[in-house]
């Protein structure tokens, strides 16, 4: 399912700053590093005499730092930096999503300023962007507050700070996110949240979790921002 272009054109027309997940509206950052081969790397490169780190068993990074977070504080500094650079080998085959360049352009022509707020470590999302030329395109990176795990979404601690940024109000943003958990950061930060489908069953949970939109291309919002550019 999709938004019809006039509800999309209505939610995006008070919109002045556009909050952007990194993994998922950007790019697919594990598409050529997997996940899991990088949890596995992750869990080699943390695991000491006292055997394997919490979380171990997790394919999911990030579920992995977050389980190291709460049952090993004293591993979250090594375990961050070591994951923030295998994220930055991860974005060098990172997979970009169509119409992600044009969805920027857009926001560019129509004079919104766009921040990148992510989960995935700020080095990384900065050296894709650089790498793709989209650098020129973004404001500002907020990924996950180094050392800083609690700081990831569903907190809203980094759609606050990109707001404190672009000295923005809640009503003059909206983010656009591909998992529940952007949903939830959206609103507990005061703002409207657009869902991007990018597989089947996203859709519902996104409308469920109270997304005001949902798309399932970022082309089809690209075109939706160059409607209202008139
Ligand atoms: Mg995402």
């Amino acid at each position: 399912m999709s938004a019809s272009p006039e509800g999309l054109a209505s939610v995006l027309a008070p919109v002045r700053h556009v909050l952007l997940d990194f993994d998922g509206p950007v790019c697919s950052v594990f598409a050529g590093f997997p996940a899991a081969d990088v949890a596995r790397r992750l869990t080699g490169l943390l695991s000491g005499p006292d055997g394997p780190p919490p979380g171990h068993e997790e394919s999911d990074p990030l579920a992995m730092l977050r389980r190291i977070a709460d049952e090993r504080e004293d591993l979250v500094p090594l375990a961050d930096e070591t994951l923030a650079r295998l994220e930055m080998e991860a974005v060098d085959r990172a997979q970009p999503t169509p119409g992600a360049r044009a969805f920027l352009e857009e926001c560019q022509a129509s004079g919104r300023s766009v921040w990148m707020v992510s989960n995935n470590a700020t080095v990384a999302i900065e050296r894709y962007l650089a790498a793709h030329g989209l650098d020129r395109l973004v404001a500002g990176q907020f990924g996950r507050v180094s050392g800083h795990p609690e700081s990831m979404k569903p907190s809203p601690q980094l759609l606050s700070a990109a707001m404190a940024a672009a000295a923005a109000k809640p009503g003059d943003c909206v983010f656009v996110g591909d998992a529940v958990r952007d949903v939830e950061a959206a609103h507990a930060a005061g703002m409207e949240a657009i869902g991007y489908a990018n597989k089947p069953g996203k859709g519902a949970a996104l409308t469920k979790a109270g997304a005001v939109a949902v798309v399932t291309s970022m082309d089809s919002l690209a075109r939706a921002m160059a409607n209202g550019r008139t």
